[in-house]
């Protein structure tokens, strides 16, 4: 039987291999109709130094705030090639931050499959016009 969540989920995996910061290496990609409309990794913006080369860029929380998170990333990539995210899906490897959860709900992103859990008092504020999904390993 093929298993589209455990496909798409997996492209997500391969994508986080490519992040820059080893804090927590997160992939995204973006679902529409069954196909992929774009992915994402944590990252530094395109030309500007990564984690891996300079260091972490720590906010007063102990965040790094270097990356852009790979959810935006792909819903970022989306905007500069015209691309549109109404009712699209996202598959993350890890549930989305506070931030990438407002990101995703502007962006009409209607359900969200995670695989790692990823406690985070905000969520739940942000979420409600999504379904939001834990998806098992
Ligand atoms: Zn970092
Ligand atoms: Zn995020």
């Amino acid at each position: 039987m093929r298993d589209w969540n455990k496909y798409f989920m997996d492209l997500a995996i391969q994508a986080s291999t490519m992040a820059t910061c080893d804090r927590l290496h997160v992939g995204c990609v973006l679902v529409k109709d069954k196909r992929v409309i774009s992915t994402g990794f944590n990252g530094s913006i395109s030309g500007h130094p990564h984690c891996d080369e300079v260091g972490h860029l720590l906010n007063d929380e102990g965040r790094c705030i270097r990356t852009v998170h790979a959810e935006q990333n792909a819903i970022l990539d989306c905007a500069r090639r015209g691309v549109v995210t109404e009712g699209a899906c996202a598959y993350v490897t890890h549930e989305p931050c506070e931030h990438c959860t407002r990101s995703l709900a502007q962006a009409g992103i209607k359900t969200v499959f995670f695989q790692e859990g990823y406690e985070n008092k905000w969520n739940a504020k942000f979420n409600t016009d999504m379904h939001w999904i834990q998806l098992e390993r």
